[in-house]
């Protein structure tokens, strides 16, 4: 008997023991192609010589510093990195161990900066329906999903939710995509005037929706119109690009597709590659220096808080990306995948919807094409596909639809940059065979 306490008590899951370019190996030598990277971590695949390498050699020259005495090599190259590549004025970066730990911190110093700045009124964040910003009470109490969220609503501070940017079901017929966009962040500001401006400390969204709503992009305009609104009332903007940043969307930082910078900045998945655990938030220097002239503290930290070893992962990870062209190749090899996804799946009778950026795709299965009507959530159709697809040799992570109905179930594809068109190819011929076991 196992004594690992695993998140699906009654699942049996076949043991990983190998991982070699976009496929895992598990105990039986039965190799699976990596379609979703995981939950869009493994941008590399599972055996990057420059990656092991790293971490290797870190390992021999220094496993661990806390940074209560000291910083690191890695931790300050990986920085300088990050900044030299970042969007806006966007000038510190706050490393940390993982997606829930980054959004934590964001959320603690929107609300410390307004503290220092005099401003202490400013307390509400405002995040959006059918998000999700991570599995800890504070990232847990911004997002918007509630399947996620029931349960543990007693324990979560008030975050409002306003509707996300969802063309696919919110759009009216006789309305352009940017009508669409721009109306869409008016959510923002009806929201901001009706908690008091001067009581809003913060906005956070994911720029691409990741494991909600699957892979779905905003629509033209939202995010121009979303950032004049922050900038409007003093409202700090939060970006988290947990899932879709660190090139899954064929840019290093998907913000950069919108023409727009964040204040503050959430970033991991990618950012480890799966090699280490390690994510960062990344602030402006507006932000970073009102604490820093201020009690010069910020009032935040785990332990392992800037790792060595992460770090040096996280490194090798961004100097692969940029050195091989990597983001751009995500781009172009994204756009075959979007074009075979189409191909395949866009006249099937229960495809609702295919979208995507980069190695970053969403299929929205519904019952009835027409209507957009969702399946029933009882028949559990992506927890099928999930299992479907795994048996096929295909990894891909599911969603299931809400329960407003207005959500369909969907699986989400993030194979990893390095995933050759023939391999893709192979891949949905097999999600082709799920789908035609399931629906
Ligand atoms: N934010 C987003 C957008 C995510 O997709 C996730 C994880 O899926 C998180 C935060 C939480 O990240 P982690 O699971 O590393 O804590």
């Amino acid at each position: 008997m196992s004594h690992v306490f695993p998140r699906h008590c009654h699942g049996t899951f076949p043991t990983a023991t190998g991982g070699d370019g976009c496929f895992l190996i598990d105990a039986s030598g039965k190799r699976y192609f990596d379609g979703s990277g995981g939950a869009a971590v493994s941008c590399l695949g599972h055996s990057n010589e420059r990656v092991k390498q790293a971490i290797k050699d870190q390992v021999d020259q220094l496993a661990f510093a806390h940074t209560g005495f000291f910083t690191s090599e890695p931790a300050e190259e990986l920085a300088d990195l990050l900044i030299a590549n970042a969007p806006g004025d966007l000038d510190r970066v706050y490393f940390v161990s993982g997606g829930s730990e980054a959004t934590e911190a964001a959320i603690k110093l929107a609300r410390q900066y307004f503290v220092e700045r005099g401003e202490p009124q400013r307390r509400h964040l405002i995040a959006r329906r059918q998000s999700y910003h991570g599995n800890t009470l504070g990232a847990l109490a911004a997002g918007g999903n509630e399947w996620r969220r029931q349960q543990f609503a007693p324990l979560l501070i008030e975050v409002s939710h306003i509707a996300p940017c969802y063309e696919y079901v919110e759009r009216a017929e006789d309305e352009t995509p940017e009508d669409y966009g721009y109306r869409a962040a008016q959510e923002l500001e009806k929201e901001i005037l009706r908690l008091g401006p001067d009581t809003v400390m913060a906005f956070m969204a994911e720029p691409v929706v990741g494991a909600t709503m699957g892979a779905v992009p905003p629509a033209p305009g939202y995010f121009t119109r979303i950032r004049e609104i922050c900038d409007k009332y003093g409202v700090l903007l939060i970006l988290d690009e947990v899932m879709c940043g660190m090139g899954r969307t064929g840019h290093l930082f998907a913000c950069e597709a919108e023409g727009i910078a964040p204040d503050i900045l959430c970033i991991a998945k990618g950012l480890g590659a799966g090699y280490q655990p390690i994510g960062a938030m990344l602030c402006s220097s507006g932000v970073y220096d009102t604490i820093a002239g201020g009690t010069g503290f910020f009032q935040h930290g785990h332990t392992y808080i800037g790792h060595p070893v992460a770090a040096a992962a996280g490194l090798a990870v961004v100097r692969e990306l940029l050195d091989r062209g990597l983001v751009a190749q995500a781009r172009e090899r994204g756009m075959y995948l979007g074009e075979q996804l189409r191909a395949r799946f866009a006249q099937h009778p229960h495809v609702g919807d295919i979208r995507g950026r980069g190695m970053f795709w969403g299929l929205e299965f519904v019952a009835d094409r027409d209507t957009k009507t969702p399946f029933d959530p009882k028949l559990g159709v992506a927890g099928k596909l999930k299992k479907a697809a795994f048996a096929e040799g295909l990894i891909c992570y599911p969603m299931p639809g809400t329960r407003d109905g207005k959500h369909g179930d969907h699986v989400l594809l993030a194979p990893p940059f390095i995933a050759s068109e023939a391999e893709l190819s192979d891949a949905l011929d097999a999600l082709g065979r799920a789908i035609s076991t399931v629906i």
